[in-house]
């Protein structure tokens, strides 16, 4: 049953070859078994999920049950579930027991998916690794002495090691897009408003978007369909109309305009990921896409801008644990100060003790105008790059990431090399974009991804794009030595 994608799951649970409940039962004790290999689970969910899965089989009875009811799946530990401990990773939130559900985790129980458990992230989202957790390191499934990405190295790692079928997840900077790269998997960041954030914990405000990884384009928009709403309690949710992401996966790809930015193969690029790129370009050419170099100049600038506005606005979003309100409070405090001041100290790790200093400095009166405004400013740059190439192409293509899945610990001494690891997919969230990642083949027996970028609203036309490349390939199909 865990070889099945969702689609098939679909026709599986209709067709009667199992029940929900046998299906989430599967999933339970494959997760008991093997993810103390991976850790990719924060909270599994054995009880609610059965109960879940009993009540989606009633509904699957009666006959009028909505598609996805009955198929089970993670939620990142990011999304609030109530009466479930979210932690965001953190031991600032180790105890924390979400009193209401975020309104895409509500969206899913009202189509009766079932959760299977909260996923392993990195804390606050902040990494790229899954190396900040407070819960320790994920491993990847396609070589356990490498990470799985981050920050949603939990939800990819699940997935990659058909610990669930599919997993929600989110993307400040490229926390979606890397870890399905560095797993394999089909990763989607949909447009800044297409999906509600309320009741996803906040890193960054204006670039946080919450996403899924999946094992195919197809199931991502299956899902999408469900998690794709407007929702007035998310003042940033735009009000459009979702369309069947489902309904436009078969168009042709003729006269397709490909963009390739001449900046995303530079330096920096590992040369086997830049050749499975190249392979890929050739795949969407023989589907009879055309392909135009395409310029997106401030490139270079990307990265340091997101490290001024990331942390920036993590600095104001994090000041809400106080040892106050709920999560962690230090022991004994002497007084209101000492509160403050210790439950951080030590319910906050480096990484993000890091991120809240740079925010506070670049938001303070003298450092403000050299730093944030001129973030911004580049930051409205980086989006006008965009939109002159969308003047001139459908989609930009290219690596979704510089090289395949490094190993554990050589890139946490060095910030800059880890922040690095997301240099193509930042920009996107800089301007807004909808952003995809699938695989593109194999480096040294790991995955690579390709990243496809589309103008706002275009999930439809990337998921389109990426299915088409899976009807022509099998690099999806490709699972971890050792995963039965
Ligand atoms: N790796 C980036 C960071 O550390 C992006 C993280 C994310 O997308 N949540 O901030």
């Amino acid at each position: 049953m865990h070889q099945l994608t969702i689609a098939e799951l679909v026709k599986g649970l209709r067709n009667k070859d199992f029940s929900s409940t046998e299906l989430t039962r599967h999933y339970l004790d494959r997760i008991a078994r093997l993810d103390p290999v991976y850790n990719s689970f924060i909270t599994p969910t054995p009880e609610l999920a059965l109960q879940q899965a009993a009540e989606a089989d009633r509904r699957l009875a009666a006959g009028n049950a909505p598609l996805l009811c009955g198929v089970p799946i993670a939620h990142k530990d990011i999304f609030c579930t109530d009466g479930i401990r979210t932690s965001c990773a953190s031991k600032m939130l180790d105890n924390f027991i979400a009193p209401y559900n975020a309104t895409i985790v509500e969206n899913y129980l009202a189509d009766g998916v079932i959760t299977l458990g909260k996923t392993n992230m990195d804390e606050f989202a902040m990494g790229s690794s899954n190396e900040t957790s407070f819960y320790g390191p994920v491993k990847n499934p396609w070589a356990t002495d490498c990470v799985p990405g981050g920050s949603s190295g939990g939800s990819a790692a699940a997935v990659a090691a058909h610990l669930a079928p599919a997993a929600t997840a989110s993307d400040t900077g490229g926390s979606i897009r890397q870890p399905a790269a560095l797993c394999g998997l089909t990763g989607i960041k949909p447009t800044y408003g297409r999906v509600s954030r309320w009741g996803m914990i906040a890193f960054a405000s204006s670039l946080d978007q919450a996403g899924l990884l999946t094992r195919t384009a197809e199931d991502a928009a299956l899902l999408l369909n469900t998690m794709a709403s407007y929702d007035a309690k998310d003042s940033t949710c735009i009000e459009r109309d979702v369309p069947d992401y489902t309904a436009t996966l078969n168009n042709s790809l003729k006269g397709l305009k490909i963009g390739v930015p001449r900046e995303y193969f530079g330096e920096g690029l590992n040369a086997d990921t830049a050749a499975r790129v190249q392979d890929a370009i050739k795949v969407y050419e023989s589907l009879g896409a055309s392909i135009h170099e395409v310029s997106l100049p401030h490139t270079h600038l990307a990265v340091p801008a997101y490290y001024v506005i990331a942390p920036a606005e993590c600095s104001a979003n994090l000041s809400r644990f106080d040892g106050v309100r709920y999560g962690y409070r230090c022991e004994n405090p002497t007084d209101l100060a000492d509160l403050y001041k210790r439950s951080r100290t030590e319910a906050f790790g480096d990484e993000v003790k890091r991120r809240i200093l740079v925010g506070s400095y670049a938001l303070s009166a003298g450092y403000y105008d050299a730093y944030y405004s001129k973030a911004q400013k580049v930051r409205r740059l980086i989006r006008q790059d965009f939109v002159d190439a969308f003047k001139q192409v459908d989609v930009i293509l290219g690596p979704t990431s510089p090289s395949p899945a490094f190993a554990f610990g050589s890139k946490t001494k060095d910030p800059v090399a880890m922040y690095l690891e997301d240099i193509y997919t930042i920009a996107t969230n800089l301007a807004g974009l909808p952003g995809l990642s699938i695989p593109c083949g194999l480096v040294d027996n790991k995955p690579v991804g390709l990243q496809l970028i589309g103008n706002d609203f275009a999930e439809g036309l990337l998921l389109n794009a990426a299915h088409q490349f899976q009807q022509a390939t099998n690099f999806h199909q490709l699972t971890a030595p050792g995963i039965e």
